[in-house]
């Protein structure tokens, strides 16, 4: 015999669409970013070059963010996590890789770094001696 399920919910006859704060941290958007490089993890809420809660930002890469979560839904404000490098396409966080015009992981800098103006050779090396253990 099936159980119904309690249900107070009393159908509203008005639409009322429900406020930010109805938002549940719970969402399905969104998974696990993980770092290639340096195996870091963090949840991220969205990515792509647009993000619906970064409203009005335009990433050209496709960028990896979480939302803040601690100021409300719709304030546009996000943590930059990474992005796939363009030249592997690995998935490196903003501690593994410099943007410069595309985004290249620490490796593939390293790899080309004759290729890159000198003030941005000096930034790769940087990441080269990753001084995090
Ligand atoms: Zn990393
Ligand atoms: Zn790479």
């Amino acid at each position: 015999m099936k159980q119904e399920p309690i249900d107070n919910h009393i159908d509203d006859p008005v639409e009322t669409k429900p406020k930010d704060e109805k938002k549940t941290e719970q969402t399905e958007e969104g998974g696990q970013f993980n770092c290639a490089l340096c195996g870091w993890s963090e949840r991220y809420h969205g990515h792509g070059t647009s993000l619906s809660f970064a409203r009005g930002i335009v990433f050209n890469e496709d960028a990896y963010a979480m939302r803040d979560p601690f100021v409300p839904y719709g304030q546009n404000l996000y943590f930059f996590l990474g992005a796939p490098c363009s030249a592997c396409q690995r998935l490196v966080c903003t501690n593994c890789s410099l943007f410069y015009s595309k985004r290249f992981c620490k490796e593939c800098a390293l790899k080309h770094v004759q290729h890159f103006p000198a003030e941005v050779q000096k930034k790769i090396r940087e990441l080269g001696t990753n001084k995090s253990e």
